[in-house]
């Protein structure tokens, strides 16, 4: 139970300059920021051992324009990073949101790797869906841990202040009177003993995700998916939303989020779609294919569970499983038994129970459509170099929401807004915590638009808000550029 408390009434223990509210990767590139700014901060995490879904993350983060890009070669920019996430998001998405984001994610990257020793790996075996360029960046372990680990070291390694098992209960506000609007002047902890202390606060950062793991939110919001596995981090509860309806924030886009079509089944370990984008198909129960798996992982989720029994099977062939090898979560697929692999057709309905006949004729037919680079029912184009050859591999997958991309309105400084549209004082919101820029569907997501929002966004608040106190830019090669005043349109 999340509230607010009027500030008349609050008795405070401490005060500090800026609270952040969670420590996934959003509330730590914030704090490292304002640590670096010496911007008095305290990061507040409910968990006693920060993870976050960014730690379950793949932690694939996209950006147009870093060091490394230019140093394999790849050609990319701002603009055209904004077009792709228009396209995906049928240009739903708010475009000064877009631009801020966009330009400012390869800064931030860089930033963290130049300033705190974060190495980077261009993730270039394929392309994801809906990016125009190779722009898929990652630490060299490609696993959301290891990343959240290394933003761990550094924020440790930089000082910043970080109270875990420490539930933010209750932001505390001063009301709006007739000259000014409403105010944020800290929060309330809860710690595990049920003991609370109160925090006095210049700014809060909501870096506290979205709404996944919240079933009445769920049902609320997104009801296609509502019964659908969560397979994001618990702790995501809602609490942004659920403050932001109090403080008559506007919410926006709330049917959004990331849903993906390949989770092992009964695993629950992430299957890669790299699978499917270089060849490999999804096939129901019935052997029949039923939809183009190149449009992206996250709608395929809603294909997945109109399927008989809520699952498919992802079938593929030796090089898919070679390449697949180049993905930790597909090792630990493999390790925990979710393949199976046969040298024949027939063996591979054998083995997972799709009958013979319908198995057959899908498979020639992808077969015939691939020798001439031809296009099926659903619209996807299949090639003659990719064609699937025994020995078979197939894994059971299952459909599931990741997370959540709809959230509090913002402006393009990550400043939440009333639904008349005024600025909440003293309260930012980034990461899951605020709309994102996938648009109203789950269609609308474009492969990292989680992380990418995470880290760019919550590096913007920490920007405007070091800039209130006189310290502009933060820090010289994390430049990001904010106009003063929201542009018109
Ligand atoms: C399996 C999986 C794979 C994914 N892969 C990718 C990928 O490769 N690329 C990508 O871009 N995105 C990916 N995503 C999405 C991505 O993980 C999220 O978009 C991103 O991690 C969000 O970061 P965040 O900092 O906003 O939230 P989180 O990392 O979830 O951090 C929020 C923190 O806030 C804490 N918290 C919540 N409420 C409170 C409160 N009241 N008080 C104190 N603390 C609180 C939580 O405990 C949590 O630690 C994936 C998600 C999943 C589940």
């Amino acid at each position: 139970m999340v509230e607010l408390i009027d500030n008349e009434q609050t008795d405070y223990d401490i005060e500090v300059d800026t609270v952040v509210v969670g420590a996934g990767a959003c509330g730590m590139v914030a704090s490292l920021l304002l640590a670096e700014a010496g911007i008095d901060t305290l990061l507040l995490e409910r968990d006693d051992t920060p993870r976050g879904s960014t730690s379950m993350s793949s932690g694939f983060i996209p950006a147009a324009g870093t060091l490394l890009q230019e140093s394999a070669g790849v050609s990319d920019s701002a603009e055209l990073f904004a077009a792709d996430i228009q396209r995906k998001a049928n240009a739903e998405a708010d475009p000064q949101i877009v631009s801020a984001v966009t330009q400012s994610c390869g800064k931030v990257l860089d930033w963290l790797q130049q300033q705190h020793g974060l190495e980077w790996v261009l993730l270039e075996d394929f392309l994801y869906p809906g990016h125009s360029t190779h722009r898929m960046h990652a630490v060299p372990e490609k696993t959301g841990a290891a990343l959240h680990a290394r933003l761990s070291n550094a924020v440790e390694r930089a000082g910043v202040s970080i109270a875990t098992s420490a539930r933010v209960v209750a932001l505390i506000v001063e009301p709006a009177a007739a000259t000014k609007p409403v105010q944020i002047c800290g929060v309330r902890v809860r710690r595990p003993d049920n003991s609370s202390e109160t925090i006095k606060a210049s700014a809060v950062i909501l870096a506290c995700n979205g709404y996944g793991a919240n079933s009445a939110l769920m049902k609320r919001f997104i009801p296609e998916m509502a019964e659908a596995y969560y397979h994001g981090h618990p702790g995501n509860t809602g609490d942004a939303v659920i403050w932001g309806e109090l403080l008559d924030a506007a919410l926006v886009h709330t049917s959004a989020y990331q849903g993906h079509g390949s989770l092992a089944y009964g695993h629950n370990i992430l299957i890669t779609w790299a699978l499917l984008m270089e060849g490999g198909v999804q096939i129901n129960q019935r052997g029949q294919r039923f939809s183009n798996e190149h449009k992206g992982y996250s709608e395929q989720a809603v294909e997945v569970i109109r399927q008989p029994g809520d699952f498919v099977w992802n079938v593929y062939d030796h090089r898919l499983h070679a390449m697949g090898q180049n993905f930790p979560d597909y090792l630990e697929a493999v390790a925990a038994g979710a393949l199976v692999c046969a040298d024949s057709v027939s063996e591979l309905s054998d083995l997972t129970a799709m009958p013979l006949t319908d198995l057959q004729k899908t498979l020639q037919e992808i077969e015939q459509l691939a020798s001439v680079n031809g296009t099926d029912q659903f619209g996807r184009q299949f090639n003659s170099d990719q064609i699937l050859q025994a020995p078979y591999y197939a894994i059971r997958v299952a459909p599931a929401v990741f997370h959540t991309q709809g959230g509090l309105a913002i402006d393009h400084k990550a400043r939440v807004l009333t639904t008349e549209g005024d600025i909440v004082g003293n309260l930012y919101a980034a990461g899951g915590a605020a709309c994102g820029v996938s648009g109203s569907s789950v269609a609308g997501y474009l492969s990292g638009n989680g992380l990418l929002t995470a880290v760019s966004l919550g590096a913007i608040a920490a920007t405007d808000i070091g800039s209130a106190r006189g310290v502009d830019p933060i820090i010289p090669a994390c430049q990001i550029v904010i106009p003063d005043e929201r542009p018109a349109g």
